[in-house]
């Protein structure tokens, strides 16, 4: 395997995983009886450039199939950080009817719907039907394709380039990353800006974030290593804001190299120091991950056999990629976690991937009162905890797993 950014062959490995199911591939009752299939997880880094990438063992298209279960108009949270993001953003950029307003990954239409409402023309890139669908029904308008070279170059045919260019969380989940950056180049307007947002390798490594790693989650990085993918096609980065999102995530700011708005700041000058000093860029951060990984794996096995032998009952909250990763890693069965609960209706009714627990509806943490609520997404605990207060009336307690498990 050569590095999907600078092609170096690959060899050093940050992170084994085992083998483990693609994590959005939820099984319907029927298909309980069948086999599922099982692809290697594991992290390779770049001798070279650094970048951290999983190796690519299934297709795009495959992964993201029209079944594809995540929407992400089911995050309260998430929600109110996009719409924040558009309120401040279109005034800011002075953003009106005769600008365009793109977003790669739009999902259903979670950001882009504000933009709409705002009255500025958008358009949305969703490969996924289902999600793609329920954009539409927003009113957002949506391509149901891979965005890269190819697209771009027709909508620029077609005269719609972008005055802003929206990407959260998808710049780490593009198998050929190349393709996707010089795309967006060529998507942008004279005078354009690019916003992309990506959990930051850095809070990764310090808060010992393996959940985050799965199949579709093909590169994991830092600062340093997007600005050289960025450079590489003709686009400087030239500032960075640190949010709280996912754990911590970073949003660049990119414009066409040569564009006189595109002047370096401070801050992004900051976050590439604090790189720097931590070794990002050096071979040796990367040892001694693995260690750390099987040590929450053994705490929290410990605390589910505790629960077994005290015939105490444990439910899990959040059906999310990060949960799949962590259970399917940890080997956890439904005779550890009876069941999972998840707001979104395309999930209930589901079996997760691998550990094979059933997705209920929340209703059933209050009708079945577990002793422990395992909240999956620890990234958005706060609202978790918020939402499901009641389980105090029974003295239920909420379990985080990471950065190590803690009973709260
Ligand atoms: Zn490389």
């Amino acid at each position: 395997m050569n590095c999907r950014f600078c092609n170096t062959p690959l060899s050093q490995v940050f992170l084994d995983l085992g083998a483990a199911p693609a994590s959005n591939s939820f099984l319907k009752p029927e298909e309980l009886n069948s086999p599922e299939a099982y692809y290697p997880l594991k992290l390779f880094v770049c001798p070279d450039c650094s970048l951290v990438q999983v190796e690519e063992v299934k297709s795009s298209t495959e992964i993201f199939s029209s079944e594809y279960v995540y929407f992400s108009s089911f995050s309260r949270s998430w929600l109110a950080h996009a719409k924040a993001y558009v309120e401040s953003t279109l005034p800011r950029l002075g953003l009106g009817k005769d600008s365009l307003v793109m977003e790669i990954a739009s999902n259903d239409g979670y950001l882009l719907q504000y933009v709409r409402a705002a009255g500025v023309p958008c358009l949305g890139i969703e490969p996924t039907a289902s999600t793609a669908k329920a954009a539409r029904e927003k009113g957002v308008e949506s391509l149901e394709e891979f965005f890269g070279v190819a697209l771009a170059e027709r909508l620029k045919a077609e005269g719609r380039q972008a005055d802003l260019i929206v990407g959260n969380n998808v710049l780490a989940h593009v198998p050929n990353i190349n393709d996707f950056v010089g795309g967006l180049r060529i998507a942008l307007k004279d005078g354009g800006l690019v916003n992309m947002e990506f959990p930051h390798l850095y809070r990764l490594v310090e808060s010992a974030q393996f959940d985050t790693v799965y199949h579709e989650h093909f590169s994991y990085l830092s600062l340093s290593s997007v600005r050289r993918i960025f450079a590489a096609q003709g686009l400087a980065v030239f500032d960075v804001e640190e949010l709280p999102t996912h754990g911590g995530s970073l949003r660049i700011h990119a414009r066409r190299e040569g564009d006189p708005k595109a002047a370096e700041t401070e801050r992004l000058h900051a976050v590439l120091r604090m790189e720097q000093a931590a070794g990002m860029l050096t071979p040796a951060y990367y040892q001694g991950f693995q260690e750390r990984v099987e040590r929450i794996k053994a705490e929290l096995l410990g605390f589910l056999a505790e629960q077994t032998l005290a015939r105490k009952k444990v439910a899990a909250y959040g059906a999310a990629a990060k949960g799949n990763t962590l259970l399917n890693f940890c080997g956890v069965k439904p005779g550890q976690v009876a069941f999972v609960c998840d707001a979104s209706p395309h999930k209930q009714g589901l079996f997760l991937p691998g550990s094979r627990i059933p997705v209920l509806h929340p209703d059933a943490i209050r009708e079945q009162k577990p002793d422990f609520v395992l909240i999956l997404p620890w990234n958005i605990k706060d609202e978790i905890m918020s939402q499901l207060d009641c389980i105090r009336q029974w003295g239920g307690r909420f379990v985080v797993p990471i950065p190590s498990p803690e009973v709260i």
